[in-house]
């Protein structure tokens, strides 16, 4: 299974109309503008189907979405076709940004951590810290996995669609398969398990955190600024 069907099978990060997805930026939209009084450019990396760059751009920011899905940039090129929005959306990988240095005033990565291996993630904070200016910011969303991952071992159901019949973390718990079950099918995918404290110590190599908020019991906003 593909990270790309996995998307596609969960409307709350592949249907920018569904109530999932809204519900999603109704939820972080109040903090990230919070963070982000000032109008500049931002680029939202790892962008998925979207909708953060759509709403930023409806607030009056410049924004370019970045990711290396193709299938997920054809959502998101098809989303702002609809809506007549001005977006650019580039293929590009965190790893290595295709912009120059001191490019942007804001970065959103939101949702992307379970794609990073933790050479991978420092490679993308190194990254981002180098295309942000002076002053600029990284809005960081992201589950403390490591938190929730006793929860999921425990049972516990998520989704109206789609439930989790098996969680199998490897023996460090660094990764974790999880099998999704839905009534016709059931597919597995392999996160990375990326818990607040390490996220916090790698971020604290390129950045100063300047906020956080908590946005429900594992779930967090934290907001940096380049050292
Ligand atoms: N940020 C979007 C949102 O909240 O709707 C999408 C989140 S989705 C859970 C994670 C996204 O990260 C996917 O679109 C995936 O293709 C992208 N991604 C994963 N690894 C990446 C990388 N190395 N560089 C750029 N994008 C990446």
């Amino acid at each position: 299974m593909t990270f790309e069907e996995y998307y596609s099978a969960f409307k709350a990060y592949s249907d920018i109309h569904s109530e999932e997805y809204r519900k999603r930026i109704e939820n972080l939209e109040p903090l990230l503008m919070k963070f982000m009084k000032e109008k500049g450019k931002v680029l939202d990396l790892g962008c998925g189907a979207g909708g953060f760059s759509f709403l930023l751009e409806d607030l009056g920011f410049t924004v370019i979405g970045a990711d290396n899905s193709d299938y997920m940039l054809s959502l998101a090129r098809g989303f702002a076709k609809e809506k007549g929005s001005k977006v650019e959306f580039i293929k590009a990988d965190a790893r290595e940004l295709p912009f120059e240095d001191s490019t942007f005033d804001y970065v959103l990565f939101i949702d992307n951590l379970v794609h990073f291996e933790p050479l991978d993630l420092g490679k993308a904070f190194r990254e981002i810290a180098r295309i942000l200016k002076p002053g600029g910011r990284l809005l960081l969303q992201f589950t403390d996995l490591r938190a929730l991952l006793p929860v999921l071992m425990n049972g516990q159901v998520i989704g109206a669609e789609y439930w989790i019949s098996k969680v199998m973390p490897d023996r460090e718990e660094k990764t974790v398969l999880i099998e999704f079950q839905s009534e016709e099918k059931s597919f597995r995918v392999r996160f990375n398990v990326w818990g607040k404290t390490a996220v916090e110590l790698l971020a604290k190599l390129y950045f100063k955190k300047v906020g956080e908020e908590q946005i429900n019991e594992h779930t967090y906003l934290q907001v940096y600024e380049p050292k």
